[in-house]
C-alpha cells in the first residue's frame, strides 16, 4: 500500500527529481521522515539518514537497510552531527512533534529545533547544499486569523505548555533566515500543517489524534475527545504532504520561501471522531475529557502561496485519507 502511495507522488512529481543526488535527512526514522526517504530512495538519491529513535522506530526503516543508496546514522543532532559524505541537500525533521511529548521532553524539542537545526545549516553551509526546514502551523499558536496565510505573525503563549515547541520552531525559522541572510544559503521552510497516514504512531505519548482515535475506534475502547470537540483542524494525507515538501526541495523557485504545506478542509475534532467511529463500523462511546492548555481552537491553512509558488494542491479529501490509514492499520 506504501509503496503503491510512493508510485503516486513520484508521478505527480513528474520531472521534478533529485535523482542522483545525496540527500541528508535528520528524523528520517520518524512518520514524515521515513516517508521522505523511501520517495527519495526510489527517485534514485543517496540518502543519509539521521535519528536517534526518540520518537521514530526502526521498523520505519529497517528494509531500506539493504537499500546501496541508503546509509543510517544514529545520533543526537542536537548533540553532534557527524557527516562522512558530500551532501547536495539536507532535510532537518529531528523533532519530537506530539503535544504529549511535550510536557515530558521540553529540552529535547528546544534543543533539536535551535542547536539540531543550527548542527544541519551547518552541513549545509560547509558542502554547499540546499536547506528544507519543516516547520510547523503552531507557529501561529492560536491563530486570530483563519485560514492563515504565511504573512500572519502568530498569537504564541512562550511559557504554556506548547511554547517548547512553538517557539523553538519560531527560532528554528530565524537561524535558517539568518543562514540566508549571512552566507546566502539556499533555503527553503515548510509550514506543516496536521499530516497523518501510514506509519505515524497511536501509542502512548507519541500518539497524534487519527492514530488514537482509530486505535480507540478499533478497539472498541473509548473515542477520547477533549473539551467539547468544537476545536477544528485541517489533515492532510501523507502522501500529498511528501509530494508538497519535494516540490519546495527541488522548485528553484520556492528558493528563500517559507509555504504552508497542508489540506484546507477545515473539521471540528467531534466530527472526526463520529467519522472514525463510521469508517471502522466501531460500538465505541465518544467521552469527552478535559481540553489541555492552550489548544488551539481553529487551524486552517492559507495555501494560496503553494498554489503560486509549488503548482500544487493536496488531491486527497479527509474521508479518503482516513479510510486509507484505516486500511494500513488493519493489514500491517
Ligand atoms: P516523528 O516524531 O514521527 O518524527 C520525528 C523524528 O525525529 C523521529 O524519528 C525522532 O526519533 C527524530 N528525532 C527527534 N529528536 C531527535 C534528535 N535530537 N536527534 C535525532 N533524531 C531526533 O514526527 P513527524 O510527524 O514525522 O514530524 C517530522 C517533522 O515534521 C518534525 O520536525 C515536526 O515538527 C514536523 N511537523 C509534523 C507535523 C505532522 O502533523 N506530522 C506537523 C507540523 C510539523
Ligand atoms: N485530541 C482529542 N483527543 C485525543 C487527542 C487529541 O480530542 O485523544 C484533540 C486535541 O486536543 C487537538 C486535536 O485533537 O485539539 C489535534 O491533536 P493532535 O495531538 O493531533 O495535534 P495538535 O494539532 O493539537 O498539535
Amino acid at each position: 500500500m506504501i509503496k503503491d502511495d510512493i508510485s503516486t507522488i513520484l508521478g505527480n512529481l513528474k520531472s521534478l527529481s533529485c535523482k542522483g543526488k545525496t540527500v541528508l535527512i535528520t528524523g528520517g526514522a520518524g512518520f514524515l521522515g521515513s516517508w521522505l526517504c523511501e520517495a527519495l530512495l526510489e527517485q534514485d538519491a543517496r540518502v543519509l539518514c539521521f535519528d536517534n529513535f526518540a520518537s521514530g522506530l526502526e521498523s520505519n526503516i529497517s528494509a531500506f537497510n539493504k537499500h546501496k543508496n541508503f546509509k543510517f546514522f544514529r545520533q543526537d543532532v542536537s548533540e553532534t552531527l557527524h557527516c562522512p559524505e558530500k551532501v547536495d541537500l539536507a532535510f532537518h525533521l529531528a523533532s519530537r512533534a506530539s503535544p504529549f511529548e511535550f510536557e515530558k521532553y521540553p529540552l529535547e524539542i528546544l534543543k533539536a529545533n535551535t542547536v539540531g537545526i543550527v548542527n544541519t545549516l551547518e552541513v549545509a553551509r560547509i558542502h554547499g547544499a540546499r536547506f528544507i526546514f519543516t516547520s510547523t502551523s503552531e507557529t501561529y499558536g492560536n491563530p486570530a486569523v483563519v485560514p492563515t496565510p504565511e504573512s500572519y505573525f502568530g498569537n504564541v503563549n512562550s511559557v504554556g505548555v506548547r511554547g517548547c515547541y512553538d517557539e523553538s520552531k519560531r527560532c528554528g525559522e530565524a537561524y535558517v533566515v539568518a543562514y540566508l541572510k549571512q552566507y546566502n544559503l539556499d533555503v527553503r521552510i515548510a509550514r506543516i500543517f496536521n499530516t497523518y497516514g501510514p506509519r505515524m504512531r497511536g501509542d502512548d505519548i507519541y500518539g497524534r489524534v487519527i492514530p488514537r482515535f482509530i486505535a480507540q475506534a478499533v478497539n472498541n475502547e473509548p473515542i477520547t475527545v477533549f473539551g467539547d470537540g468544537t476545536q477544528t483542524r485541517s489533515f492532510c494525507y501523507v502522501t500529498d504532504q511528501i509530494e508538497g515538501i519535494l516540490r519546495l526541495a527541488t522548485i528553484d523557485e520556492a528558493r528563500g520561501q517559507i509555504i504552508n504545506i497542508g489540506n484546507d478542509e477545515e473539521i471540528q475534532i467531534l466530527k472526526l471522531a463520529s467519522i472514525i467511529k463510521d469508517l471502522t463500523g466501531s460500538r465505541s462511546q465518544i467521552v469527552f475529557e478535559p481540553l489541555p492548555q492552550d489548544d488551539p481552537a481553529r487551524r486552517r491553512p492559507d495555501l494560496t502561496r503553494a498554489k503560486q509558488i509549488l503548482n500544487w494542491k493536496p488531491k486527497v479529501n479527509t474521508k479518503q485519507g482516513l479510510a486509507a490509514t484505516i486500511e494500513w492499520n488493519q493489514f500491517r
